[in-house]
C-alpha cells in the first residue's frame, strides 16, 4: 500500500504513522525526520535547510523532492509499501510526486487527510516530546512515555522538545499550511483517493476507521 498523510502540524500524522506502520508493515517516510537527521549530522543539506526550518518556512521543493524520489524508487521500499508523512506540502510537490509515480507505474493507494482544529494542534505541539534516537513522539500529558523521560520504543533517555514547536514558529507553520497544503487536499479529492478523518480524535480510533475502510474497498474491488 502507498499512502500519503496530509494534515496540519500537530494533526497527529506522526502518531498515526506509527500505528499504521505496525498494522500494515509499511515504511514510514517523514520529510521532517529526514531533514532533521541531515541537520543533526551537519551535512551540506542540513546546513542549507536549517534557516527555513527554524523560521517555520518550507524548505525549497527540489531538496525535499529529491530526497523523497531517492526513497520511493528504491525497489525494496516500493515493494513493501510506504506512507509519506509531510510530503507533498504544496501543489508543485504533489505534481512532481504524481510524475515520479507515473514514471515507475506505482500510483498512490490513498491520501489520508487528518482534519483538526487549531486549539487541539497547539496543545499537541507545545506538549510534544520526541526521542532523539528513534524519532518516536510523545505528549507530556496525553501520551507520556511509560517511564518519565525514557522512550518506550528504543529505551533511550533523550526525549526533547523540537526547536520549531514554540508558539511563534507554530503560528508561522500554520499560516504556511493553510496557504500551501490545504489546496492539495482538493488535488487528491479530484483523483478520487482522498480519505478524510477527524484528526482531533484518538489515533487508535482513526486507525480502526481507516483499516475498516481499506477492507471494505478491497471487498468491493
Ligand atoms: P514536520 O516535521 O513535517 O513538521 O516538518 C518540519 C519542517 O521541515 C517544516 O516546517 C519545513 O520547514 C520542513 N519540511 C518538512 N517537509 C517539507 C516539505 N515537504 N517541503 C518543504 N519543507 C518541508
Amino acid at each position: 500500500m502507498r499512502l500519503i498523510l496530509l494534515g496540519a502540524p500537530g494533526a497527529g500524522k506522526g502518531t498515526l504513522a506509527g500505528l499504521l506502520k505496525s498494522s500494515l508493515n509499511i515504511e514510514h517516510i517523514s520529510t521532517g525526520d529526514l531533514l532533521r537527521e541531515e541537520m543533526k549530522n551537519n551535512t551540506e543539506i542540513g546546513l542549507e535547510v536549517k534557516k527555513y526550518i527554524d523560521q517555520g518556512a518550507l524548505v525549497p521543493d527540489e531538496v525535499v523532492t529529491r530526497m523523497i524520489e531517492k526513497k520511493i524508487v528504491n525497489q525494496e521500499v516500493s515493494k513493501k509499501g510506504y506512507m509519506l508523512d509531510g510530503f507533498p506540502r504544496n501543489e508543485s510537490q504533489a505534481k512532481d510526486l504524481t510524475a515520479i509515480l507515473e514514471r515507475i507505474k506505482q500510483p498512490l493507494s490513498y491520501a489520508i487527510f487528518l482534519q483538526s482544529t487549531l486549539p487541539v494542534v497547539i496543545r499537541r505541539l507545545t506538549g510534544r516530546r520526541v526521542c532523539r534516537d528513534c524519532g518516536a513522539t510523545y505528549h507530556v500529558s496525553n501520551r507520556p512515555p511509560k517511564v518519565e523521560g525514557t522512550c518506550d520504543e528504543c529505551g533511550k533517555s533523550d526525549l526533547y522538545q523540537r526547536a520549531d514547536d514554540n508558539e511563534e514558529t507554530i503560528k508561522k507553520r500554520m499560516e504556511v499550511y493553510l496557504q500551501t497544503t490545504i489546496p492539495i487536499v482538493e488535488y487528491y479529492k479530484k483523483q478520487g483517493i482522498l480519505r478524510q478523518v477527524d484528526g482531533d480524535d484518538e489515533a487508535e480510533n482513526i486507525l480502526e476507521i481507516l483499516l475498516k475502510g481499506f477492507d471494505e474497498d478491497r471487498e468491493q474491488n
